[in-house]
């Protein structure tokens, strides 16, 4: 049963994305069926299809920046009304009962399953995620999306908003606070422009010259290019909270080095083993933290849409056509786009 939707696949880790036709289940009591209006392109779509953090199953329909408009409720769902526009984020459920669902952080569960490249918890069947005409999820892990905002360019708050919005919120970014984002990309602009409008004083950490009057324009204070030791040196002691967007392997000392006493470096784009070595002195001597953080919970997500509504915070996009899914991939990873790809997926119809 259930209903055939048209989408984009990945086949294996080294072949393009192509059409693909899938089976959405049945509607249960809770869930809530979904067109999908808009879609964005995450660096973490490449780094599964290409099998970067281990062996993924194919065929893989990626994404989880999810913006659409609800076509079907089951009997059971409360939240939601036909024809309401909503987001879906990286979870389309989790165990429901430990600790960090309890908690409101879904995100720790060590069952929570991710909108796609995971298997759904009742029946076994793989998750597939946005680059397909509908979804189906279960109303507690759909959002509502402010009418204000713009539906397009709202898409990437659904993963790179929460995940830079969480970090801020944990330490408290307040306005007088000295921030910095690592990398002028999806996270990284989106970084910029939650903690500006959170009223912190914002520097950006490039390693591309010639982002400089982006940054400003975003809501930047400071630029720092990260190749140049002496600009490097002149930034010692000075940030409060740092949030690491850059997706490979790095040097994170010379970062842990512009941290004031007491500040944290928090990573949210490596994930692996860091080369060369973390220098623990900086730490101890000066109370310094080095952490991470995963996107958020569904109820600081609902948090971080509501912020950017009444702020007025959507991303900065280039929309395309499913079509050019696969040179999008090819120039994301050239960190040429600004600073988001939205998918139209009426493209696909
Ligand atoms: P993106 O748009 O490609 O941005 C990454 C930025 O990092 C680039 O624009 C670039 O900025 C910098 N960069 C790229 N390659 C680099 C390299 N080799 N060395 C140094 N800097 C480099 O990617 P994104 O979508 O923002 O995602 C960033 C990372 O976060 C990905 O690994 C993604 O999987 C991960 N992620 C994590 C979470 C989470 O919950 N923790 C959520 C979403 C995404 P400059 O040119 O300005 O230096
Ligand atoms: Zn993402
Ligand atoms: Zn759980």
């Amino acid at each position: 049963m259930g209903t055939v939707v048209k989408g984009y696949a990945a086949h294996s880790s080294d072949t393009p994305l192509v059409p693909f036709t899938f089976n959405r289940r049945d509607l249960r009591e809770d869930d809530v069926e979904i067109d999908i209006l808009y879609c964005g392109i995450c660096h973490t779509d490449i780094h599964h299809v290409r099998s970067d953090w281990g062996k993924e199953e194919y065929p893989m329909v990626p994404e989880h920046e999810i913006i659409g408009r609800v076509t079907k409720v089951g009997g059971k769902v409360t939240r939601f009304k036909l024809g309401q526009t909503v987001g879906v984020g990286c979870l389309v459920d989790s165990c429901r009962e430990c600790f960090s669902c309890n908690h409101h952080q879904e995100q720790y569960c060590d069952n929570f399953v991710p909108t796609y490249a995971s298997k759904d918890r009742h029946d076994g069947s793989p998750t597939y995620g946005g680059y397909s005409e509908k979804i189906i999820v279960s109303q507690n892990f759909v959002l509502h999306i402010p009418e204000n905002l713009d539906l397009a360019s709202s898409a990437p708050l659904l993963c790179a908003g929460i995940t830079v919005f969480s970090p801020l919120r944990r330490w408290n970014v307040t306005s007088g606070k000295k921030v910095a984002v690592i990398g002028l990309g999806g996270l990284g602009h989106m970084g910029i422009k939650i903690a500006k409008a959170m009223g912190a004083e914002v520097t950006l950490f490039s390693r591309s010259k010639g982002k400089e009057d982006d940054a400003y324009a975003l809501g930047a204070d400071n630029v720092v290019i990260s190749t140049s030791e002496s600009q490097m040196r002149s930034v010692r002691g000075t940030f409060d909270l740092i949030i690491d967007t850059i997706p490979y392997n790095h040097d994170v000392n010379p970062y842990i080095n512009a941290l004031a006493p007491d500040g944290a470096l928090v990573l949210v784009g490596y994930f692996g083993a860091l080369e060369p070595r973390v220098e623990t002195v900086p730490l101890i001597a000066r109370g310094k933290s080095l952490t991470g953080s995963l996107i958020g919970g569904l109820a600081e997500t609902q948090e971080m849409l509501d912020f950017c509504g009444a702020n007025n915070v959507v991303a900065d996009i280039e929309l395309i056509d499913i079509q050019e899914i696969n040179g999008a991939f090819e120039r994301l990873l050239k960190s040429d786009v600004k600073y988001r790809f939205v998918i139209d997926m009426q493209s696909l119809k």
